[in-house]
């Protein structure tokens, strides 16, 4: 059904043309990922809502539901080995008169810094909680990124045909641990393990799900009335009752202003597995969610989106085809009307690049992109000189700010193998800090031939690995070292700090940034105590420490 809906937009914003064009297509956008924790339920929920929605794989062309999920891509050994993906998946399907593009965010093993950069490419995230865990730290340091950066959050309770927590001690927990007022757009009837149906908060109506068997599967569903349901569930009702009552005299409404500014949350209840609630998730995020708009450049002005087409690139790939050691960009459009084979200028260098094979990637499958507007992600393949950060643009020139490098949780001294590598051990190092792999600290201390790697997630340091080898020839050995907290200082904390047990001072090379090493949080707390003034910054992403 939505197929025919999105055929028809389709035809009308074809007999508009150029802005106007632009404008229909960038508003029907809602670019969004899933920020979670392992095991919350993310792969079952981009299921589920690529199950409620048609999946769209080639431009503008519905397939059903032929893009599901068996995503996992085998570009390295060490992928196939670990079973995880490396490669991100985004997904795009048409759901109602909208596109939505759903950008995943790798976690489990896969957690890296890339993870994070995801985040530049989207307009709002769901924030998914597993009913009986509520907020676990994954999902927190996620959630600091999308604060960080004025990211818009919907939440989803999930797994609620199963026992867990209460509803209202869920909000309170949202609500104090990282200060998002909730704003229920459903509640619950019935305790979580005995759903019975959901409530529309703004109009009370009540829908009940009728139960299907495990596996993905789209819930059916059936407006009930409140006498009705009272009658069968007392117990149930009245309770729900009290607590939106409860709800509606702390002022938990929904005000859009207070969800687009990041200080208010509207929260959706359901349970993935069996398709409760999703279709009201997607209609949520058609509804409430931003479309994209036009975004700041690096000076603060905001690019129209009727501006030319200009990109961000939010992420590099590499050695996804082994055969080609090709490098593959992500590119958020953030104005403009995209058309494969236009040249776009790179803006760090000036230099053309050719857009001849442009891709839309969902793990192992890629098909050609002909056209993209604001919102949507393309693939660019050959991109060896791209970074994650770096802007494309077509006519009108335009940068965007840069994407900050996050706070790194991981650490390994890196040594080359074997001594006479080392030209190609310190090229390697070099390439990769510049793609942005992973951070390479240094300091006097520990000179150039053993500097120390710094990482979000584990898996960074697997990927520095295996391409030293494999591309620079370079075997290195790792020495993991025993920090996991980093704050940025300047030159008088690099003194002070001399000398002093479980703490190291090291300067990131890409930006020169003086980053003080904490061998934990405890340590960290004694130190800041014991010298007054000394500056010790979080860095984005911090939330962990
Ligand atoms: P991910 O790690 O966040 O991608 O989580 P998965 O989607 O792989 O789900 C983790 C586990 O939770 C799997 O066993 C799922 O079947 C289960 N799960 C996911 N959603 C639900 C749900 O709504 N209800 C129940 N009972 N289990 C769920």
């Amino acid at each position: 059904m939505s197929g025919a809906v999105v055929e028809k937009s389709a035809g009308e914003s074809a007999r508009v043309s150029g802005d106007a064009r632009i404008a229909v297509e960038a508003g029907r956008r809602r670019t969004f990922a899933v920020i979670s924790h392992p095991d919350a339920g993310k792969s079952t929920l981009t299921e589920a809502l690529a199950l409620y929605a048609e999946v769209i794989d080639e431009a503008g062309a519905v397939h059903g539901k032929s893009g599901r999920r068996g995503v996992t891509s085998d570009w390295m050994e060490m992928e196939r080995k670990r079973g995880i993906s490396v490669t991100s998946a985004v997904l795009q399907f048409a759901y109602r008169d909208c596109v939505i593009n759903l950008l995943d965010t790798p976690g489990h093993g896969d957690f890296s810094e890339d993870t994070y950069r995801v985040l530049a490419a989207v307009d709002a995230a769901v924030m998914l909680l597993d009913a009986a865990k509520g907020l676990e730290p994954q999902t927190l340091k996620l959630f600091d990124v999308c604060r960080t950066r004025g990211i818009p959050v919907l939440t989803f309770v999930n797994k609620w045909d199963r026992p867990g927590r209460e509803a209202l001690e869920l909000l309170d927990e949202v609500e104090q641990t990282i200060g998002l007022r909730p704003m229920p757009v459903t509640w619950p009837v019935g305790v979580a393990g005995e759903l019975r149906g959901l409530v529309e908060v703004a109009t009370g109506e009540f829908r009940r799900y009728s139960r299907t068997a495990g596996g993905a599967t789209r819930a059916t569903t059936e407006l009930v009335p409140a006498e009705v349901i009272a009658a069968e569930e007392p117990q149930y009702w009245a309770a729900a009752q009290d607590e939106l009552a409860l709800l509606e005299e702390i002022g938990a409404g929904f005000d859009e202003k207070d969800f687009l500014t990041g200080t208010a949350t509207p929260v959706l209840f359901g349970a993935a597995l069996n398709g409760v609630g999703v279709a009201r998730l997607l209609d949520a995020l058609v509804e409430l969610a931003p479309a994209p708009e036009a975004r700041d450049d690096a000076e603060g002005n905001p690019r129209p989106l009727e501006a030319s087409t200009s990109g961000l690139v939010f992420k590099v790939q590499a050695g996804m085809d082994r055969a080609h050691r090709d490098r593959m960009a992500f590119v958020r459009i953030c104005s403009g009307r995209f058309e494969r084979g236009m040249v776009l200028t790179h803006a760090a260098t000036g230099r053309p690049f050719a857009t001849k094979y442009a891709q839309a990637v969902f793990g192992q499958q890629r098909t050609t992109v002909e056209e993209a507007f604001p919102g949507d992600i393309v693939g660019l393949v050959n991109a060896g000189a791209l970074r994650p950060g770096d802007t494309l643009y077509s006519t009108e020139p335009v940068q965007f700010p840069a994407i900050p490098s996050f706070a790194p949780e991981h650490f390994a001294v890196v040594r080359g193998a074997d001594a006479g590598t080392y030209k190609q051990f310190r090229r390697g190092i070099e390439q990769l800090d510049s793609e942005g792999v992973i951070q390479v600290l240094s300091s006097d201390l520990r000179g150039d031939q053993a500097p120390v790697l710094a990482a979000v997630g584990p898996l960074q340091f697997e990927v520095v690995t295996a391409r030293l080898e494999s591309e620079f020839r370079a075997p290195v050995t790792l020495e993991t070292l025993s920090y996991s907290v980093t704050r940025r200082t300047d030159a008088a904390g690099a003194e002070l700090l001399k000398g002093q047990s479980e703490v190291e001072v090291l300067t990131r090379r890409a930006d020169g940034a003086v980053l003080a090493l904490f061998s934990n949080k405890w340590r960290l707390e004694t130190i800041r105590r014991k010298f007054d003034g000394l500056v010790l910054d979080a860095l984005p992403a911090g939330s962990s420490e």
